[in-house]
C-alpha cells in the first residue's frame, strides 16, 4: 500500500466560520479528505492582531473545530490540530528565519495590503494601530506550518497564493542546499477564490463584520440577506449581474440554476426588483446552511467528543512535527551532542 500523500492548511481562530471559507477552502478540504492525509491547522500563533483579547481567541478555537464538524471533515480520518500544542511550529520558523531574505516578504500583496489596513484602518471609528514584531514573521510561520507535515497539496482561498509561492521557493532552497526533506506544495483554490462580503466592498472576513456565518440561524440569514449591498438605484435600471453581490452569492450557492438564470434575464432588463432577488437567495442559502447548523448544535450538545477531536489531532500533529525537525536538525547538522 503506498502512503496517501499530505494535506495541510489552516484557519486563524479570530471567530466563527463563512460563507467565503466553504466555498474558498472547506468544500475542498472535505472533498479531498479521504484522498489525502489531512492536517487541519487552527492557527492560534497567528493572531497578534487580537493579542489583546484572548478570550475571543479561545472561544473561537471551539467555534472553528464545531464548524469543521458541522460541514462535515471527519476527525478520525484528518487530524484537527492547535498550533500552539506543536511548539515545533515556532522551532522551524525561527530556523527558516536564517535563510529567507526580508525582500522575499516585501513582495508579498497579501502582507502588504494588511499591513497598510493596520496603520491606516479605512473605518475611522477603528484606532490606528502600530504594526507588531510578529506580523513580519507570520508569513514565514505560514511556510513552517506548510512545511511541517511535508505537506503535498494546500487547498485555500486564493488570498493565499502568495504564501504558498513563498513556501514553494523555501522548500526549493531549502532541498538544494542541505537535504532533500520538504516536498514542492501545490496550492488548490476553491470553486469561488474570494467570496466578496455582503458589503460589497471587500472580501468576506471574520473580522470585517460584513459576514454570513455557517452558523447563522435563518432569520438571521435573511436579515443579512435583505441588508446586503445592492449597486442599482431602481428595481427598473437595468442591472449587471456580475457585480451584484446578491448574484455572485446565488452563483456560489443556488443549485436552481433555472431559477438564477431567470433572475438573471430580468435583472439585465430592469424587470425584477432586488428585494425578490434576494428573497430567493435567502431561502436557497437556508436550505444549503440547514444541515450544517442542524450538525453544529448536535456537536455543540457533546463538547467532550470536540475536545477528543482537538486533543487526538494536535497529538498527531505533533508526531509528525516531531519526526519532521529530526530531518531538519539532520540536515541542517545542528545535532551538536553527536559529536562525543
Ligand atoms: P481574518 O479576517 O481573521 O483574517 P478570514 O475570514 O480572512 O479571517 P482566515 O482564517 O484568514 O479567515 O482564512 C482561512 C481560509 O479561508 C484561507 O484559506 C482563506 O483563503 C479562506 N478564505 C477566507 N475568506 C475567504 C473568502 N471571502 N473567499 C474565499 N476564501 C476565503
Ligand atoms: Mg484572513
Amino acid at each position: 500500500m503506498t502512503e496517501k500523500k499530505r494535506i495541510l492548511t489552516g484557519i486563524r481562530p479570530t471567530g466563527s466560520l463563512h460563507l467565503g471559507h466553504y466555498a474558498g477552502a472547506l468544500e475542498n478540504w472535505v472533498r479531498l479528505q479521504h484522498d489525502y492525509n489531512c492536517y487541519f491547522l487552527i492557527a492560534d500563533y497567528q493572531v497578534s492582531d487580537y493579542a489583546d483579547d484572548i478570550s475571543l481567541v479561545r472561544q473561537a478555537v471551539w467555534d472553528v473545530a464545531l464548524d469543521w464538524l458541522a460541514v462535515g471533515l471527519d476527525p478520525e480520518h484528518s487530524s484537527y490540530v492547535i498550533e500552539s500544542l506543536v511548539p515545533e511550529h515556532a522551532e522551524l520558523t525561527t530556523l527558516l528565519g536564517w535563510f529567507l531574505p526580508v525582500s522575499m516578504l516585501e513582495r508579498n500583496p497579501t502582507l502588504k495590503a494588511e499591513m497598510e489596513a493596520m496603520e491606516n484602518p479605512e473605518d475611522g471609528s477603528q484606532e490606528r494601530k502600530s504594526v507588531p514584531v510578529a506580523f513580519y514573521t507570520y508569513p514565514v510561520m505560514q511556510v513552517a506550518n506548510i512545511l511541517m507535515p511535508r505537506a503535498h497539496l494546500v487547498p485555500v482561498g486564493e488570498d493565499q497564493l502568495p504564501h504558498i509561492e513563498l513556501t514553494r521557493e523555501t522548500a526549493r532552497r531549502f532541498n538544494r542546499r542541505f537535504k532533500d526533506v520538504f516536498p514542492e506544495p501545490e496550492g488548490l483554490v476553491g470553486r469561488v477564490p474570494r467570496l466578496v462580503g455582503i458589503d460589497g466592498q471587500a472580501k468576506m472576513s471574520k473580522s470585517k463584520n460584513n459576514a454570513i456565518y455557517l452558523k447563522d440561524d435563518a432569520e438571521t440569514v435573511s436579515k443579512k440577506v435583505m441588508s446586503m449591498f445592492t449597486p442599482r438605484m431602481k428595481p427598473t435600471d437595468p442591472g449587471d449581474p456580475e457585480i451584484t453581490p446578491a448574484f455572485m452569492y446565488h452563483d456560489a450557492f443556488n443549485p436552481d440554476k433555472a431559477e438564477v438564470a431567470d433572475l438573471k434575464e430580468r435583472y439585465r432588463n430592469g424587470a425584477v426588483g432586488d428585494a425578490e432577488v434576494k428573497r430567493k437567495l435567502a431561502v436557497a442559502l437556508n436550505i444549503f446552511l440547514e444541515p450544517i447548523r442542524d450538525r453544529r448544535s448536535k456537536y455543540e450538545a457533546n463538547m467532550p467528543l470536540v475536545r477528543e477531536a482537538l486533543e487526538a489531532g494536535s497529538k498527531r500533529g505533533r508526531a509528525i512535527a516531531v519526526e519532521t525537525m529530526e530531518m531538519v536538525r539532520d540536515a541542517l547538522d545542528l545535532n551538536y551532542l553527536r559529536k562525543y
